[in-house]
């Protein structure tokens, strides 16, 4: 298992025209809840920008299974977060006209 690749193109538009535009320090991944004591593996965070459509995005991926096999939070832990998500996709259906039934 590869635990991290870097993406040559937008994540976007795949275009190639990316431009880097920040590089903080390597950092362990964010939202690291493990109760143990843990030697964090730092990953590097270079943000780049795609020349042709605008979009900033990270083009290191690290391996979801690095990311989420020891994940402990869950939306539902956040008082009324269940609830923004519901309200979020019932303005963003209607906005888009999205006639499937769906169930929430
Ligand atoms: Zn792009």
């Amino acid at each position: 298992m590869k635990k991290i690749i870097k993406k040559n193109n937008c994540r976007a538009c795949k275009s190639y025209n990316l431009k880097k535009i920040l590089k903080y320090n390597d950092s362990p991944i964010g939202d690291d809840y493990r109760m143990y004591a843990h030697n964090h593996e730092k990953y590097p965070i270079e943000v780049y920008l795609c020349k042709s459509c605008g979009l900033t995005q990270l083009l290191h991926v690290i391996s979801p299974k690095i990311l989420y096999s020891n994940y402990i939070y869950k939306t539902q832990d956040s008082p009324g977060l269940t609830e923004h998500f519901i309200d979020f996709a019932r303005k963003v259906s209607k906005k888009l006209n999205i006639k499937k039934k769906a169930k929430f």
